[in-house]
């Protein structure tokens, strides 16, 4: 990637990508099953995996999209819990209304306008994610983009850019790259939509292997830091892989928006089903 001049830029593929797309084999390989195929195709999927992934059907909450567990989907939403709930932002334009919603969105206010996923985190979505993220599969997140910018565009949030949720400087040593800034710039390439520099990660938290909502965000309290310059005034689409708890996008959309940002949406490869 070539480095730009402004910190809001639609991103450009490198020379040195374009070679390797061209010397690769892996491309021209299913990134789910790994199967030759005849053609590279805009997803990087044969027919057979596409047909099988755990695409997001039936209800979802309406606020984090979230897929609502089969039982008790569904519900009415509880006004008066959301008014003791914490975080409630005083300029929320948008509060959410009578509908469906997980327990999360329930429970408490959240920063953040709505989110949306391509998938249900499980079986072989599960699996791609695992692998791009710690494993050697880099190349696949360009083509999980295209999932993800199908996602976007069934119904698109209207954004001034994107970013992608960001990792600490030592996760970043570890593993070589942020899956998910590669994640959000393909999906900025795929869509030409500018990408956003100005949002990092200040302080190392704990792995979030915690379910709990209370602590997951407890955890994340301040983790984030966003330039006023980049996002004052703006409306801002934020890239991750996974949605669990809703607390990452939480606190991310919290510090967008204490930097001016007027509009938080959230996009991710997949969400964690309601149990
Ligand atoms: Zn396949
Ligand atoms: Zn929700």
């Amino acid at each position: 990637m070539r480095k730009p001049k402004s910190k809001i830029y639609i991103p450009v593929k490198s020379r040195l990508d374009k070679v390797l797309d061209e010397i690769f084999v892996d491309r021209y390989t299913c990134i789910v099953c790994g199967r030759e195929m005849p053609d590279p195709n805009r997803l990087g999927t044969c027919e057979a995996c596409r047909k099988l992934l755990p695409y997001i059907h039936g209800g979802v909450c309406l606020k984090c999209g979230k897929p609502l567990a089969a039982a008790e989907g569904a519900k009415e939403w509880d006004r008066e819990v959301f008014a003791e709930g914490e975080g409630l932002f005083p300029t929320d334009p948008d509060p959410v209304s009578y509908g469906s919603y997980c327990i999360g969105c329930r429970r408490a206010a959240r920063y953040f306008d709505r989110a949306r996923s391509a998938f249900c985190y499980r079986d072989k979505v599960q699996t791609l994610i695992h692998q791009s993220k710690f494993g050697q599969a880099r190349y696949k997140l360009p083509y999980m983009a295209g999932y993800l910018a199908d996602a976007y565009l069934e119904e698109p949030f209207p954004v001034d850019g994107v970013v992608a949720v960001p990792v600490s400087r030592k996760i970043l040593r570890e593993r070589g790259y942020n899956h998910a800034e590669v994640l959000a710039k393909s999906l900025c390439m795929r869509l030409q939509l500018p990408y956003m520099e100005g949002l990092t990660k200040i302080k190392e938290t704990a792995q979030q292997a915690m379910s709990d909502y209370k602590d997951r965000r407890d955890n994340l309290k301040g983790a984030f830091h966003a330039e006023k310059a980049v996002f004052k005034g703006k409306r801002v689409l934020v890239v991750d892989d996974v949605l669990t708890t809703g607390s990452t996008l939480d606190e991310v959309a919290k510090t967008l928006r204490k930097a001016g940002a007027v509009k938080v949406y959230g996009l991710t490869f997949a969400n964690v089903e309601e149990k």
